[in-house]
């Protein structure tokens, strides 16, 4: 068993009757006996004591000691969706004024968020290569806050050479903030210097494609900052988890060692697979990817390489042909998203990250013809091998 297995493991709250689970705690607001420490707890006098739950709720608290614990990192704050957890962490750490130097690789709605939705707060985001320490070096102003990068990029499945990044971020007295959504377990950004974690736990995990929630992770501090009553971005902007899907996480959290190996099972087998018949796919896990070496370096090896696959169908035409095709044959489901049991398709270029520029997205080599495939661990891998093999085949 690895070390993530055993500090998830190590978590565990009890419910009211001694229970195997926590109670859902879903009080809005708590009593306090002796009305003086309503006072203290207001003005910090006082600790561990509920408050309102858009502060602090139990089993909020309880999801996120649980991921802060698999992270191997001191603390961690359940919020509403992925996207709360990227603008909290980057207004809290930017203070609403300064800069930020991003991966030019991320997720189209950071890069939205970025553009066109931060500078309206003060912060303002220059994007450049990660890959290309120079050039991040040379992008570092007086100003500059934050380094923000994907340990496992979307869509291009670039791995950010987290070790380099981090020693940059410590020269410069930067943030180092990773989004982890690709590779929960996979890779542990806090080993690697990564000062902050976030992440979408729509996507892994969940596992089930029926919420939206986030969670940001990072030290004791920097949590308690974002709850701040008179500073704290989550505390006063708001977007804060709900009890009953802090509880719904804490559960599924068990389960996601097993997931992510499953999923990582199934992707190497198809990946492999189909670049054996030619096909040009883009996995971290095969010899053929650019980045295949710092990924085994990154990597907790048990959870193996992730389960995302990308494969270049030649044109945004034959690549929607063949998800249709595959979907008819019920290979996966053409829909965004990740993480699910079954596989899920999407063609990048014309959805998740159309937000970004068309000359950005050449540059960062995202052709319009790839298929994203979240690849789902319900079926038989040589069965749904042939499903794809069959259908790309046929679409010219
Ligand atoms: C989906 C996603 C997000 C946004 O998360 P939501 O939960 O949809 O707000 C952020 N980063 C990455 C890498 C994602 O895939």
């Amino acid at each position: 068993m690895s070390r993530e297995d055993q500090n998830l493991r190590d978590i565990q709250h009890f419910g009211e009757e001694g229970g195997v689970v926590p109670v859902v705690d879903v009080a809005a607001t708590s009593t306090f006996l002796d009305p003086k420490d309503m006072d203290k707890t207001f003005h910090s006098e006082l600790e561990g004591c509920y408050l309102y739950s858009r502060h602090s709720n139990p089993t909020v608290m309880a999801f996120s000691k649980k991921i802060a614990a698999m992270e191997g990192m001191p603390a961690a704050l359940g919020v509403a969706s992925g996207m709360a957890a990227i603008s909290s962490s980057i207004l809290q750490l930017t203070g609403g004024e300064g800069h930020v130097v991003s991966s030019h690789v991320v997720y189209g709605g950071t890069y939205a968020l970025f553009a066109n939705v931060l500078p309206r707060w003060g912060v303002q985001t220059s994007f450049v290569n990660t890959q290309d320490l120079d050039a991040v070096e040379s992008s570092i102003r007086p100003d500059t806050k934050v380094l923000y990068v994907e340990s496992l990029s979307n869509p291009m499945l670039a791995v950010a050479h987290l070790q380099s990044l981090s020693k940059l971020a410590k020269k410069y007295n930067l943030k180092l903030v990773v989004d982890n959504t690709f590779t929960p377990l996979v890779i542990s950004p806090a080993k690697h210097g990564a000062d902050v974690v976030v992440y979408s736990c729509t996507k892994y995990i969940s596992g089930a494609s029926d919420l939206i929630a986030g969670a940001i992770v990072g030290s004791q501090d920097f949590i308690n900052s974002l709850i701040d009553l008179n500073h704290g971005v989550v505390m006063l902007t708001g977007p804060v988890m709900d009890a009953r899907i802090a509880h719904e996480l804490y559960v599924r959290l068990d389960h996601l060692p097993v997931r992510m190996r499953a999923h990582s099972e199934a992707a190497m087998f198809f990946a492999k697979n189909v670049e054996e018949q030619g096909v040009k796919v883009v996995y971290p896990g095969l010899e053929s990817h650019p980045h295949h070496e710092n990924m085994k370096e990154l990597m907790n090896p048990s959870y193996g390489f992730g389960g995302m696959v990308m494969v270049d169908c030649g044109s945004i035409d034959r690549a929607t042909r063949i998800a249709e095709q595959l979907q008819n044959e019920k290979f996966g489901l053409f829909a965004v998203s990740l993480g699910f049991s079954r596989t899920l398709m999407s063609i990048p270029a014309s959805s998740t990250s159309s937000e970004i520029p068309e000359e950005e997205q050449k540059k960062m080599g995202l052709m319009p013809g790839l298929l994203r495939l979240s690849i789902g661990f319900v079926g038989d891998n040589e069965v749904l091998l042939k499903k794809f093999l069959d259908c790309y085949n046929e679409q010219e």
